[in-house]
């Protein structure tokens, strides 16, 4: 029997694995705190880059509105000037009357009314057959014919009064891009007399286009209205009078309003940009300002993949620092189970009795103390009980020493089997001594547990010839304390169970004498 399976059987149920006692809640607990932090961090940072990633596409919102304004405008009045000075010239030349026309005179006015606007390239008089006859430059070629463009033959079969806004050409006169725009102009019979041109530089569009500070891939675009191409930034020649009339904006969103924001994949170079785009009011033209969609989200892209890597560096981070946090305390763990049950194996040694494996010595001593105090509290009896072995001398020198220790196991078995209540303790006292403790018990109790015990030994039936009953059989003393009533000592309780104990050998052996209550010493005896 080993010594912890009856003595601290309360105790060796306590044990417990490190992985599956209490330190798996433990374990859960850092886990779980580990997961919500880093489930925080990703939903923090999620929120964060989702924050920004709107953020991107509402300030790219807000600049190509502004871009689209601001080109929209410079274009409006780049051309409103052209437009108020035309008039006037035509009003002045159609109110002069060709025929006294002064083509110096007229000469020097074209020349200064072109000074004044930087925009402007040149202006010009062409008549009804598209012949040059008076422009601001310098030199007229004789035999220069602009019957061919498409501003002429429009105001050649039109009538309107109006500017007419052409697509863009070369000039003949010093062969830059230009955007030229016209008015008709009317004999006074209101037959077409020819056409009164001024024409704005491609230039100076580049120019003011160029000064915005949008990157490679953005773009701005002024068009007609028929979606003819007339500038564009980047600029490149080719593109110029090709048509945006098939692009999204032209289809489907400048029928429905003047302006808008739309996202779109540029028809000219098939990059993906969000497009501010704005008709003009004035006059058939649009503009677009667009920015790519790479370069809106490529800064918050390099911190998403920062962000991401910074995460990630985290959750290793942690990941590692949790296992090794993990690992260090089932080591700990283990070890204090190690610790706890050398601990307890020692305690148990210490407290019990090689031979029978029931308690020792020490064991009472601890145990009768404190049961005189529980008992004091409660105010209960408590039983004492000295057993001593009946001519055990003589067994041992018929039967031998090891005989002798092998009866001593079997008495010991008999009284722990003797044994009812949880509290109830047995302990080789010493020798052939046993000492029964046992709390809460009156006396009546006692001697009944006694009798008990008494008779188990002599069912053993262990033959013990030079015994006169023929086999092995104890003697016992019981003393009975009140703790609550009278002042009890463990000495006087041993001191009264020893002298009972003497009084029952001395009657005989074979039985039991009792000692009821220590104050008055009195005494009652049975064998
Ligand atoms: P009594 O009836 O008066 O008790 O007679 P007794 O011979 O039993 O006398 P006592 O109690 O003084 O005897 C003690 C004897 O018990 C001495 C020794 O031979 C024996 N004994 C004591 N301890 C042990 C032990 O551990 N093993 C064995 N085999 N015998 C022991
Ligand atoms: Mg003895
Ligand atoms: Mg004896």
């Amino acid at each position: 029997m080993h010594p912890s399976d009856d003595l601290n059987g309360d105790e060796a149920a306590e044990s417990f694995s490190p992985r599956e006692g209490r330190s798996a809640p433990l374990f859960r607990l850092i886990l779980s705190f580990m997961l919500v932090v880093v489930l925080l961090f990703v939903g923090i940072e999620g929120w964060r880059i989702w924050r920004d990633y709107r953020h991107a596409f509402a300030s790219a919102h807000d600049s190509v509105t502004n871009l689209a304004s601001a080109t929209a405008q410079h274009a409006e009045d780049a051309i409103r000037q052209v437009d108020v000075v035309t008039a006037m010239l035509g009003e002045r030349l159609e109110g002069d009357g060709f025929a006294r026309m002064n083509i110096p005179r007229l000469h020097r006015l074209l020349k200064q009314q072109a000074a004044l606007m930087p925009q402007l390239h040149g202006l010009f008089v062409y008549g009804s057959d598209g012949h040059w006859i008076v422009t601001d430059k310098s030199e007229t070629p004789t035999n220069a014919n602009n019957a061919d463009r498409d501003y002429f033959e429009y105001h050649r079969t039109h009538v309107d009064r109006g500017v007419y806004i052409g697509a863009v050409v070369k000039s003949r006169s010093t062969g830059e891009l230009i955007i030229p725009v016209s008015r008709r102009l009317d004999n006074p019979d209101g037959s077409f007399f020819g056409v009164l041109l001024g024409t704005v530089k491609v230039d100076y569009f580049v120019e003011f286009y160029g000064a915005f500070k949008i990157d490679d891939r953005g773009a701005l675009v002024l068009a007609k209205r028929d979606g003819t191409i007339l500038l564009r930034r980047p600029f490149v020649e080719r593109v110029i009078g090709g048509s945006l009339a098939g692009s999204e904006i032209f289809q489907e969103y400048l029928p429905h309003s003047s302006e808008g924001v739309v996202e779109t994949t540029a028809v000219v170079d098939g990059t993906q940009r969000l497009y501010a785009y704005k008709a003009l009011d004035a006059y058939p033209l649009v503009v677009e300002a667009g920015l790519s969609r790479a370069s809106i989200i490529g800064p918050w892209r390099d911190d998403l993949i920062k962000t991401a890597m910074v995460l990630l560096l985290l959750l290793v981070g942690l990941s590692g620092f949790g296992a090794l946090v993990l690992r260090q305390l089932r080591e700990r763990i283990v070890m204090e189970t190690a610790l706890r049950r050398a601990h307890q194996t020692v305690r148990d040694l210490a407290l019990s009795d090689s031979l029978t494996g029931l308690g020792n010595r020490r064991r009472l001593d601890t145990a009768l103390a404190e049961e005189i105090r529980r008992a004091r509290r409660q105010g209960y009896p408590l039983a004492l009980v000295m057993m001593d072995l009946d001519y055990f001398k003589r067994y041992n020198d018929n039967y031998g020493h090891p005989a002798g220790d092998d009866c001593l196991r079997a008495v010991g078995t008999a009284i722990q089997g003797s044994l009812k209540r949880p509290g109830d303790l047995a302990v080789r006292y010493g020798g052939e001594e046993f000492t029964l403790l046992l709390p809460n018990t009156d006396a009546a109790g006692a001697s009944r547990i006694v009798e008990d015990i008494l008779e188990a030994i002599r069912q053993l039936h262990i033959e013990h010839v030079k015994s006169p009953s023929g086999r092995v059989t104890a003697s016992a003393g019981i003393a009975l304390g009140y703790p609550g009533k009278e002042a009890v000592g463990a000495d006087m309780l041993m001191g009264a169970a020893d002298s009972a104990l003497y009084l029952a050998k001395d009657k005989g052996r074979n039985g039991w004498c009792l000692v009821d209550g220590l104050g008055e010493g009195r005494a009652s005896s049975k064998l």
